[in-house]
């Protein structure tokens, strides 16, 4: 079968490969939809998990069964499923202790294009199919439930990591595809205020269709002074980073109130240590709690997203810019992904 790879770091092509061969509770799942992600570009060109030869890249697919393992119970070829772009091992100790996205692991839950190769292929392989993949209803289509295997579920995740509350004033740093699912999450969750910080013109317009109530352009001036013009000087409840670096955690804790809480879902690609400001950590005692993670997947939680879809109480199909027919345009959208031109948010390749 035919894959789109990263070759080395720095380096991407087709390559040819033996179809998955499936273990008894695995499937084989045939692509008709796929869609690039800020963290293939992470993967290929910033080295982000280190040097990998040949490995197919992706982990946000939707499509067809193919052929399924001996032991699988509620799926057979020809049934149409979503699969997230975290599977974990569900029978794992970390699982059983609620952090399945770190079977076998940190982040070993994340297995497409890291630890095997992932979606962008003809075929690609889902281990414990019964418990990675769901079923899609014909309601949805493929190009919005693309957006279920990795945006909505690491979006709503930085809203439940920062925990937002009923009237909270709450700030969302990025707002790309992955900070504007947080400001819809939010938004859900009963935000009051929702500070959306971006300058992509496009991506602005669409985090106030999700429920922003103000717009912060970084480039205009630092995050925490136009945040403090904002709230008279108080700060926020609850802070979601969805973009940034390794110093924009310095701003969240400056921010957010004492008692508050900041969720991070954003990748850390660089620099040795996240710092904490001490001062503003209340040297120790503001109670300001900081979160980080992984997205969880797992059927039940592609289940329950999607019925936020069929329910329309969300519509992530507005992240969808660029549209593409054919996988031979593979190339195409993650190179869009890599040069983040100022029209996009996030492309989709539908394959035949
Ligand atoms: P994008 O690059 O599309 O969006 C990043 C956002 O951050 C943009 O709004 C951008 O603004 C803004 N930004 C850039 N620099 C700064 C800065 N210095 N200060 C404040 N805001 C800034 O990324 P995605 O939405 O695709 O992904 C976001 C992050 O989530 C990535 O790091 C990705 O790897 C990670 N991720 C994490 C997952 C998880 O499970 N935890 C899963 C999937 C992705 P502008 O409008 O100017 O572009
Ligand atoms: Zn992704």
């Amino acid at each position: 079968m035919k894959g789109f790879a990263m070759k080395k770091i720095g380096e991407i092509g087709w390559v040819e490969k033996e179809v998955p061969q499936l273990g008894s509770k695995d499937a084989l799942v045939r692509p008709t939809a796929i869609s690039p992600c800020t963290s293939d570009v992470h993967t290929v060109w910033a080295g982000a998990i280190g040097d990998r030869k040949d490995m197919i890249l992706g982990h946000e697919a939707v499509g067809i069964v193919e052929a399924v393992g001996s032991e699988v119970r509620d799926f057979a070829p020809g049934d149409r499923v979503v699969v997230p772009a975290i599977t974990p091992d569900w029978n794992s100790l970390e699982a059983q202790a609620g952090y399945s996205m770190h079977s076998g692991g940190m982040l070993a839950g994340w297995k497409f294009s890291n630890f095997k190769d992932g979606v962008f292929a003809e075929y690609f392989h889902v281990n414990d199919a019964d418990g990675n993949m769901a079923h899609l209803p014909d309601t949805i289509d493929d190009a919005t439930a693309v957006m279920l295997c990795d945006m909505v579920p690491t979006g709503f995740h930085g809203v439940e990591l920062a925990d937002v509350q009923f009237g909270d004033k709450v700030l969302v740093i990025g707002i790309g595809p992955v900070g504007l699912m947080s400001v819809a999450a939010a938004a859900l969750r009963g935000a009051s205020e929702i500070y959306a910080v971006g300058s992509r013109p496009n991506c602005i317009e669409i985090a106030k269709e999700y429920g922003a109530t103000h717009i912060i352009n970084y480039r205009n001036g630092s995050i925490e002074d136009q945040v403090m013009a904002l709230t008279n000087g108080k700060g926020v409840d609850r802070v979601v980073i969805a973009g940034g670096d390794v110093d924009t955690m310095i701003t969240a804790i400056k921010v957010v109130k004492p008692g508050g809480k900041i969720g991070n879902v954003n990748y850390l690609g660089e620099g040795d240590y996240v710092k904490v400001p001490r001062s503003e950590w209340g040297c120790g005692m503001a109670h300001k709690q900081i979160a980080g993670g992984l997205m969880p997947g797992g059927r039940l939680r592609m289940e329950k997203l999607m019925s936020l879809i069929e329910t329309k109480r969300i519509d992530p199909s507005k992240l969808i810019t660029h549209r593409f027919e054919g996988f031979e345009h593979v190339e195409d959208a993650l190179l869009l992904m890599k040069d983040k031109p100022k029209d996009l948010i996030k492309p989709v390749v539908f394959i035949k």
